[in-house]
């Protein structure tokens, strides 16, 4: 077994870990506080081709694999954990699902926009009244000559604020449930299409979390992804990959929470002595740092078994579940570290503190998670 990177992977990780520390670290707490997105270096990563890392240099992606594609989300989340989950939702949700399951048109069409960062796209599949229990769906698409007309609500729409095209769910027969859901490229320029609130949340306040809304919205029926009734597929196979970057979102949380905390303890002074050469403090470096690298190896091997092209479920599952439970005890115990001034806003710990607990609830939850691994032993 060879745990060592290629030279390729080497070379990505540093390109981002270079563009991370240079140009978005810098401005994250700013963006943060102001919740403004922040756009202009969301363009700069689809220029250096971040936005559509796996797609082929064909349709203007990187043409990269998985594992490289994780690098760098990690390396991002460390700087931003708000501009982390816009690459991950350009990449992860977006451009996978219309890369796997898009026409040759919609390839084209949509593509080389969305890898260059001149189009941004976000995934609509939660409602309201449905999260966990995605099959629920309640918004419908109705058939109409040569148009689907949708209408519904979808709520909690990461990029929604500002992305030009949607990857939307809506049931095509209700009386079919899991097998009369479909998938839709929607525009957003499209006559019923609208964006509704913007959601206030306790971390990555930088992206634009909101609610959109359709009314008789007439979508081409050559904008059905996945043929009609298989967009439960598409929805499931695309968190699947989904659930990788965001495991990698949450090992840069992790890792800028211990970065941080590593920081402070040798600085800081109590007792005539850094606070590091307490014991424990000590042991809350010490399972930070073994926590996050047995993190970053399940989602590791999670993305080099999509790379291999295996089956991933249980992998993702579990890299997500693990990973998003370590970026919360590794953050918890950073603001410990920090004493008093990890409880203010002044000190990044703070900003960390509040933006891993998403990771733990969006792309599935924990629960859902456990779920999805139980499933995959008890099928065995
Ligand atoms: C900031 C943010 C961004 C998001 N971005 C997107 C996005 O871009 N696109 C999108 O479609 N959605 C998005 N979501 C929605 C997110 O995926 C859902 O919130 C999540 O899947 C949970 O669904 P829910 O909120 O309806 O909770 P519920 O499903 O109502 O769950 C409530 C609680 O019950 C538990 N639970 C539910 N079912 C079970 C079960 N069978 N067994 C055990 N426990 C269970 C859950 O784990 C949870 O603890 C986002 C959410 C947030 C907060």
């Amino acid at each position: 077994m060879d745990f060592a990177l290629t030279e390729e992977q080497r070379m990505i990780q540093e390109a981002a870990r270079e563009f991370a520390e240079n140009e978005i670290a810098p401005v994250a707490a700013h963006h943060d506080e102001t919740r403004q997105p922040p756009l202009d270096l969301v363009r700069k990563l689809g220029e250096l081709g971040f936005l559509g890392m796996n797609v082929p240099d064909a349709y203007g992606g990187a043409g990269l694999d998985m594992v490289s594609y994780i690098l760098a989300v990690e390396e991002v989340s460390r700087a931003c954990a708000s501009t982390g989950i816009i690459m991950s939702v350009n990449n992860s949700l977006v451009c996978f699902p219309i890369e796997t399951y898009g026409s040759e048109d919609q390839k084209q069409r949509y593509l080389p926009k969305l890898t260059k960062g001149e189009w941004l796209g976000a995934y609509a599949l939660s409602e309201p009244g449905t999260g966990s229990d995605a099959a629920n769906q309640k918004t419908v698409a109705v058939r109409d000559g040569d148009a689907y007309v949708l209408n519904g609500t979808k709520n909690f729409i990461t990029n929604g604020g500002f992305a030009d095209i949607f990857v939307v769910f809506a049931m095509t027969d209700t009386a079919k449930r899991v097998k009369g859901i479909t998938a839709f490229i929607v525009e957003k320029t499209t006559p019923g299409f609208a964006v509704g609130k913007r959601e206030k949340t306790l971390g990555i306040r930088a992206s634009s979390t909101v609610e959109i809304v359709l009314t008789d919205c007439r979508v081409p029926v050559a904008n059905m992804l996945g043929g009609e009734g298989g967009g439960f597929r598409v929805a499931m196979s695309t968190l699947d990959g989904g659930r990788i970057g965001v495991a990698a979102q949450a090992i840069g949380i992790a890792r800028a929470a211990m970065e941080e905390s590593i920081r402070y303890a040798k600085e800081r002074q109590a007792f005539g002595q850094p606070i590091g050469q307490f014991q424990a403090i000590q042991w809350m470096l010490a399972n930070m740092a073994t926590e996050i690298d047995a993190a970053r190896l399940l989602t590791l091997r999670a993305a080099a078994t999509k790379d291999a092209g295996q089956r991933y479920t249980t992998e993702a599952a579990m890299a997500k579940l693990f990973a998003s439970e370590v970026a919360m005890r590794a953050v918890k115990d950073a603001v410990q570290v920090h004493g008093g001034y990890g409880y203010l806003a002044d000190f990044p710990a703070e900003r960390h503190y509040r933006d891993a607990k998403i990771t733990e609830i969006y792309e599935g939850t924990s629960e859902v998670q456990r779920l999805v691994i139980a499933q995959g032993l008890l099928k065995e």
